[in-house]
């Protein structure tokens, strides 16, 4: 069973973020399972591995922050997403990146947007925790091409081709 639906959730398309803790236990983590929740308030949500270091990093900070990564961004995504990364600071140092105002939690310059957040649930579920985060502070990058994770491998989303079937409630 885990293995076939990893084949079908393979086939769902996402784009493509990474979560970051600033402060003492300051990481960095690539991530699809990561979604709105609610727009009043503003909540977004992450599903994190048990296993991952970012699951203690998350648990032991009131705050993060999320960038979403722009099509050109893949060696970023690739590089959170790398067991041989350095722990701590160190992995930032091969990124452009500075501190969230509120979070204290690295935002990854080139980003097509930027998420501050504060850590206001947390609710375990099967191998995962879910952390919900209520929106502090959210900013805007450039209007380029978005990263996109699809079935095992990443791409990009053309703006200029989505652009002609834009859904009403976005316009
Ligand atoms: C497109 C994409 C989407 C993904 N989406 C998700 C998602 O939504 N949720 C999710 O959970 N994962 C997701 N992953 C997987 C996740 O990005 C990787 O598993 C990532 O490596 C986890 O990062 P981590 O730093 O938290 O943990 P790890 O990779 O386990 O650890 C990071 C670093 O810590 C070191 N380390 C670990 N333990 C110790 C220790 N005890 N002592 C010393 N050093 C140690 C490791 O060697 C490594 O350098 C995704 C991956 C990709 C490519």
């Amino acid at each position: 069973m885990p293995s076939s639906l990893r084949e079908v959730m393979s086939r769902f398309a996402t784009g493509v973020v990474v979560v970051t803790v600033g402060g003492e236990h300051v990481h960095g983590m690539t991530a699809n399972a990561f979604t709105s929740v609610s727009l009043d308030p503003p909540l977004v949500l992450c599903c994190v591995a048990h296993s991952a270091v970012m699951h203690g990093a998350l648990s032991a900070s009131a705050r993060f922050a999320v960038s979403v990564m722009a099509a050109d961004q893949e060696r970023v995504a690739r590089h959170f997403a790398d067991k041989k990364r350095p722990l701590g600071a160190a992995q930032f140092t091969s990124v452009d990146w500075r501190p969230g105002p509120l979070s204290g939690a690295p935002l990854i310059s080139g980003a097509l947007g930027w998420l501050e957040c504060e850590l206001t649930q947390s609710h375990d579920s099967g191998d995962h925790t879910i952390f919900i985060g209520s929106v502090l502070e959210a900013g805007r990058g450039d209007d380029a091409p978005g990263l996109l994770f699809h079935n095992g491998a990443f791409g990009s989303v053309e703006g200029a081709d989505l652009a002609q079937r834009r859904v009403r409630t976005l316009q």
